[in-house]
């Protein structure tokens, strides 16, 4: 019987999806060992021990795995940020690609092909966004960072090697108006307190910078002093926005904005197009990589020009306008409100005209095209982390598309649709894994889909 406190010899031989490594007793229980890499030999100290698994850290490593390398971040450990900054570029790309083959196989029940995962030529400060959250800690001083793992203990950071350094100096700026004002900020036991969040977005190709601060109440005290600071500071500063979230929630951002400096938004470029982006539109975090995500995405929907083509959870429109001049006309599903004002605006100042775009649920809005007989030629969609589910997958079946295109942000989502698309009489032709975020355990992935 496993015991806490035990310390127990076990080489690591698997990683969770979540990027902890896993072993084995002697007597086949599976400990989780976070912060260990597949190869090590370990001494490990049994934390918590339930039914059929156990919890552990790393009590002494006996022999290195040959992939691990030195953490390079004096955060890594505490911060809930990054679970691979201790092993090669190499080995982490190795276990995306793994995870995803795992899920299409395992929770999907598909065979198909997992091409070699597309890993990005940035694995540092390829960021363009931070949410940063701000509290007082118990010994009075003040805390802005990230949340260590599964907690709201913020890790205190000056730099994150994640996000671009003009970040620091935003957050830098914040820390010395907060010194000169009596702002407070907000404590999430007892909802009071007023500085929420520091929201930061930045567009990599224009140098436009986006600072939001999310704040329970109305506003913060002396606005003027803050926007003067930043505007002293930041050469690049582009829009400055108050964002209101009086509720007592785990969503960072409440419903309203007010602009306190500059137009509201802020300009990137993707794929040779201009798109514009407000605090409340989706926006890939990692630029260069959507590129190269969006490339195989055109590739696998294949246009000729006389298509109809549905890009479903389409955000401010990016995916779809960036093939709309390769087909006859782009539809496009996004829920959120100024999201779809975006995708508007964007279409308009990329000289776009054959494109329109339906704010609604995609489910509602597939179910009621689906009525009126539309029949695209592609479905391009790219569903947040809970995936599309079977009732708009069997949306998509009637109206009987020749390809999709499913780009994804989580493998087991993912391949519980590809089941249902199977279901529909659509077959997985290949699925490639893209590296949007290096350092962390997520994966994306772009899957082909085609009419049997
Ligand atoms: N394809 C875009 C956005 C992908 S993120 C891009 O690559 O930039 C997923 C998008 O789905 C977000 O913009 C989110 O607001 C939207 N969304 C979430 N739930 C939705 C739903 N039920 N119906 C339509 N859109 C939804």
């Amino acid at each position: 019987m496993l015991s806490k406190n035990d310390i127990i010899p076990m080489k690591i031989t698997s990683t969770t999806a979540e990027g902890s490594g896993v072993g084995k007793t002697e007597d086949g229980v599976a400990v989780f060992v976070p912060l260990s890499a597949v190869g090590d030999e370990l001494t490990v100290r049994i934390l918590k021990v339930k039914k059929t698994y156990a919890f552990g850290k790393i009590e002494e490593i006996l022999s290195p795995a040959e992939s691990r390398t030195q953490p390079d971040c004096p955060h890594f450990s505490q911060c809930g940020g990054c679970v691979w900054r201790h092993i090669s570029y190499e080995e982490e790309c190795r276990l995306k690609r793994q995870k995803v083959a795992d899920a299409v196989e395992r929770i999907g029940g598909i065979k198909t092909e997992i091409k070699p995962i597309i890993s990005s030529e940035k694995t540092l400060r390829y960021r363009n966004k931070a949410q940063l959250p701000v509290a007082v800690g118990k010994d009075g001083a003040l805390q802005m960072g990230f949340y260590a793992f599964h907690s709201h203990r913020i890790i205190d950071c000056a730099d994150c090697l994640l996000q671009p350094e003009v970040f620091n100096s935003v957050m830098q700026i914040t820390r010395d108006f907060l010194g000169k004002t009596d702002n407070d900020c907000y404590d999430e036991r007892t909802g009071k307190g007023r500085l929420r969040h520091l929201y930061i977005r930045y567009g990599e190709l224009t140098d436009e910078l986006m600072v939001c601060y999310v704040v329970n109440g109305n506003g913060l005290k002396q606005e003027d002093l803050l926007v003067k600071m930043l505007r002293e500071g930041l050469p690049n500063l582009k829009t400055v926005i108050i964002n209101s979230n009086r509720e007592k929630t785990n969503v960072i951002l409440g419903k309203k904005n007010r602009t306190i400096y500059g137009s509201g938004f802020i300009t990137d470029k993707l794929c040779g197009l201009n798109f514009r982006i407000s605090p409340f539109s989706f926006w890939q975090v990692n630029r260069a990589q959507a590129e190269r995500l969006y490339e195989k995405a055109r590739e696998y929907a294949a246009l000729s020009g006389s298509e109809t083509l549905l890009d479903l959870y389409c955000g401010t429109g990016t995916i779809g306008l960036t093939m709309a001049k390769s087909c006859k006309q782009l539809i496009g599903v996004e829920i959120i409100e100024d999201a779809v004002r975006d995708a508007e605006q964007n279409a308009a100042v990329n000289s776009i005209c054959n494109a329109r775009f339906i704010c609604a649920d995609a489910e509602t809005a597939a179910a009621q095209l689906e009525s009126e007989g539309v029949r695209p030629d592609v479905v391009v969609l790219d569903p947040p982390r809970k995936g599309c589910g079977e009732a708009l997958v069997k949306t998509i079946g009637k109206m009987s598309p020749d390809r999709i295109v499913y780009v994804s942000c989580d493998p087991a989502t993912l391949a519980r649709d590809l089941k249902y698309f199977e279901e529909q009489g659509y077959k997985t032709s290949e699925v490639t894994p893209v590296d949007m975020f290096p350092r962390t355990a997520h994966v994306e992935s772009v899957a082909s889909l085609t009419r049997q």
